[in-house]
């Protein structure tokens, strides 16, 4: 059955925000020891760990509050097209942001735009601790198997799209997928040929191109039909064409 309205996921730092909310919330509050701490990840590394570790330090060291931490992730920078897109997307399907964020981020930067009704958002949970501090957990439980041997252990979004379409009453539409990154790969190969992938490809951001080499490399390995685009303006375009 395909009588459901389509359904949306978009990826969030660097797709919805123009940069990585881990790395630009500690940079707006001038949080340079949480930004030495980003700096020692290494390939493989648990980056949940990492960012919960800059959280600690944001606030011990650097003194911030979770209402400064809500503050900086509320500005972060996205294009004003983007923002319009996103609008459209809630009004006219069902519209999921999958992101290895947090939703302390995720969710006070939408509310901002006053889109936080118009989400379901998949993402690492964060808690208050003892000490009344911001902490952010992974998204799949410790212990737990990998999903994939192809994703981030925390997190392969290709098992958050097919948790999606099985809880969807009906086959939707269509579905879109709108990211940049390589963790973005493996959920835009589960489509199908009625499908659509937004890839972001912008050569003036090379730290966004991981989905646009990822599908080069493999061609074939996507059956959606793939979208490109550079910026807010792009992916407005494209949504509109999609939906309207
Ligand atoms: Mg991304």
């Amino acid at each position: 059955m395909t009588s459901g309205r389509p359904l949306f996921m978009f990826d969030f730092d660097r797709t919805i925000l123009c940069e990585d909310s881990d790395v630009g919330v500690p940079q707006s509050l001038g949080a340079t020891s949480a930004l030495e701490v980003l700096k020692t990840y290494r390939f493989g590394d648990d980056w949940t760990r990492i960012v919960d570790e800059a959280l600690l330090a944001m606030q011990t060291r650097e003194g911030k509050s979770r209402d400064d931490i809500a503050a900086a992730a509320r500005g972060q920078r996205a294009f004003p097209e983007t923002l319009e897109a996103l609008a459209l997307v809630a009004a006219h399907a069902d519209a999921h942001i999958v992101s290895d964020a947090n939703d302390v981020y995720i969710g006070s930067f939408l509310a901002a735009h006053g889109l936080d009704r118009g989400f379901k958002v998949w993402t690492n949970p964060t808690f208050v601790d003892e000490a009344g501090r911001l902490r952010v957990r992974p998204f799949r439980a410790a212990g737990a198997a990998p999903a994939c041997h192809d994703c981030p252990a925390n997190l392969c979004k290709a098992e958050v799209v097919r948790q999606m379409l099985a809880q969807a009453p009906a086959r939707p539409r269509f579905v879109a997928y709108a990211g940049d990154g390589r963790n973005d790969f493996h959920p835009a190969t589960v489509l199908s040929a009625a499908d659509h992938v937004l890839v972001r490809n912008d050569e003036s951001e090379p730290r966004a191109l991981g989905l646009f080499h990822a599908i080069k490399r493999s061609p074939g390995s996507v059956r959606a039909s793939v979208h490109y685009w550079k910026d807010g303006r792009d992916l407005l375009r494209v949504v509109r064409e999609l939906l309207l």
